[in-house]
């Protein structure tokens, strides 16, 4: 079975190709010097969904009629953005004759990096631009072990980058800052229980006069072991010996180190995807449609779904 998955939640129109192995895996993303605006990402993506579609489609060596089934992302995501992916999703199968089936985004973020790095039944940290969630599966559903209160930790580095003039998205912009910082200043720390909350440093951190470097490294120290925290309760809560990082906020190699030192100390297997699958694209979502329609799972309708938790999706494959 040939799946073409479609994701287009925020900034990313992408287009991935999944038959079992990947087979193409292509996007155009949406920059700018604000926040995302949705109804200018959605044009974006308008412009753009049929160079990448065409693309994908010629890296796996297709045409449209060879694709057996259509996956898009229903949400979460924003308005706007959601409709398009599922407008052209179900277009296409629509015109072709093929089932379609909408995917939840974070749980294919989680599925894509099992499969890249073959984690059997990991503990998650899902950290990307508007989701941090620390996940594991418990009869038959993503349990939300701790979760963000406010923004996600991907938003959070965001408009903290904004405040410093940094570009959308700041988060590789601060990690290489941060690197080249030295002394550590102490900032907002916010952990309530096993949640998060990012707003307060992001407005300490916004009008801090600290130098850029060190302030940056201050920044991704304290918000890195917030999470680092959060996650070491729900590793020996759950006693799972895998702990895997996934989402976009995952290509920061920091991130990484930490959460591996901590994974190390309590004789968990770490991992975390390649960058091409933690940052948000269409190969992930061909990947959850062909599992879900190969375990005849259809979700609710294909109406999107904006705020579409991970805890919702009965996860039967
Ligand atoms: P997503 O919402 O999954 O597409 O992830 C996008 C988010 O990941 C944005 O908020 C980015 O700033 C963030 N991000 C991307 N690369 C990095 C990085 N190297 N370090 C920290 N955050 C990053
Ligand atoms: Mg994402």
């Amino acid at each position: 079975m040939i799946c073409l998955g479609i994701e287009s939640t925020a900034h990313t129109f992408g287009v991935g190709v999944f038959d079992g192995k990947a087979r193409a895996n292509e996007k155009a993303v949406y920059r700018t010097m604000g926040g995302i605006h949705p109804r200018e990402a959605s044009q974006f993506m308008c412009t753009h969904a049929a160079e990448v579609a065409e693309a994908a489609l010629e890296k796996a060596g297709i045409g449209l009629g060879d694709v057996d089934a259509f996956a898009f992302a229903q949400g979460p995501g924003l308005g706007p953005c959601l409709r398009v992916g599922a407008a052209v999703g179900q277009a296409l199968a629509g015109y072709y004759g093929k089932p379609v089936v909408g995917v939840n985004h974070c749980v294919a973020h989680i599925d894509v990096g099992k499969w890249n790095r073959k984690a059997r039944d990991p503990l998650v940290a899902y950290v990307s631009g508007a989701n941090t969630q620390i996940l594991g599966l418990n009869g038959g559903r993503y349990r939300v072990y701790g979760e963000t209160l406010d923004i996600g930790m991907g938003n959070a580095l965001d408009v903290f980058g904004r405040s410093i003039g940094l570009e959308f998205p700041a988060g590789p912009a601060i990690e290489k800052l941060a690197a080249k910082g030295k002394k550590f200043h102490f900032l907002p720390y916010s952990v309530k229980g096993m949640d998060l909350a990012f707003a307060g440093l992001v407005t300490a951190a916004s009008k801090s006069k600290i130098p850029r470097a060190d302030l940056c490294h201050s920044f991704q120290e304290t918000v890195f072991a917030m999470l680092v925290e959060v996650s070491e309760r729900a590793l020996a809560h759950t006693k799972k010996e895998e702990l895997m990082l996934v989402g976009g906020v995952a290509q920061n190699k920091r991130l990484g180190a930490m959460l591996s030192q901590m994974a190390e100390e309590h004789g968990a297997k770490f991992f975390v995807p390649e960058n091409q699958y933690n940052a948000d694209n269409g190969l992930m979502i061909a990947l959850t449609g062909w599992k879900m329609l190969r375990a005849k799972v259809r979700q609710g309708g294909l109406k999107t779904n904006q705020k579409w938790r991970t805890d919702e999706v009965a996860i039967a494959w």
